[in-house]
């Protein structure tokens, strides 16, 4: 568990260092902001959506090494996606990062997105881990108001 956990931890400082899918794309048409006010944490989610299927995310904004990371890593796995394959990974994602430790039977089908799993045991870093996905239904929907960690 030592050595998964150090795996996690590097994974999450590659990403924040060298965020994948940072800056703002020439075309999408899909648009949310996003922040984090416990942490200040900032981000802007633009995605390409076309027939149901996320052609292109990008993001851009400033926060803290989780935040990015999650924005990061959240953006490498949703290429690709159909919209309600997106919906489930929110949904598994959220889980994880809310629920008690004993009831993370689902971490093991979630690859790079269950380096947060760990997160749930720092109540404060989970809206910063949570924040990027809130965006992102936030954008999906429709919606250009800011998404808030609650
Ligand atoms: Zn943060």
């Amino acid at each position: 568990m030592t050595d998964l956990r150090e795996l996690y931890q590097e994974l999450i400082v590659d990403h924040s260092k060298r965020p994948r899918n940072f800056g703002k794309p020439a075309n999408f048409n899909c648009h949310a902001k996003g922040f984090n006010p416990l942490c200040g944490d900032k981000l802007d989610l633009f995605l390409q959506v076309e027939k149901d299927v996320i052609c292109d995310v990008k993001f851009e904004g400033s926060g803290c090494a989780i935040s990015t990371a999650s924005a990061s890593i959240m953006t490498d796995a949703l290429k690709g996606q159909t919209l309600e394959e997106a919906t489930e990974l929110f949904q598994m994602f959220h889980n994880m990062l809310t629920r008690s430790r004993d009831s993370q039977e689902n971490v093991a089908d979630m690859g790079k997105l269950a380096v947060f799993a760990g997160v749930n045991e720092f109540p404060a870093r989970v809206k910063c881990a949570t924040l990027a996905w809130h965006t992102l239904r936030n954008a999906l929907n429709g919606g250009e108001k800011i998404a808030k960690t609650e």
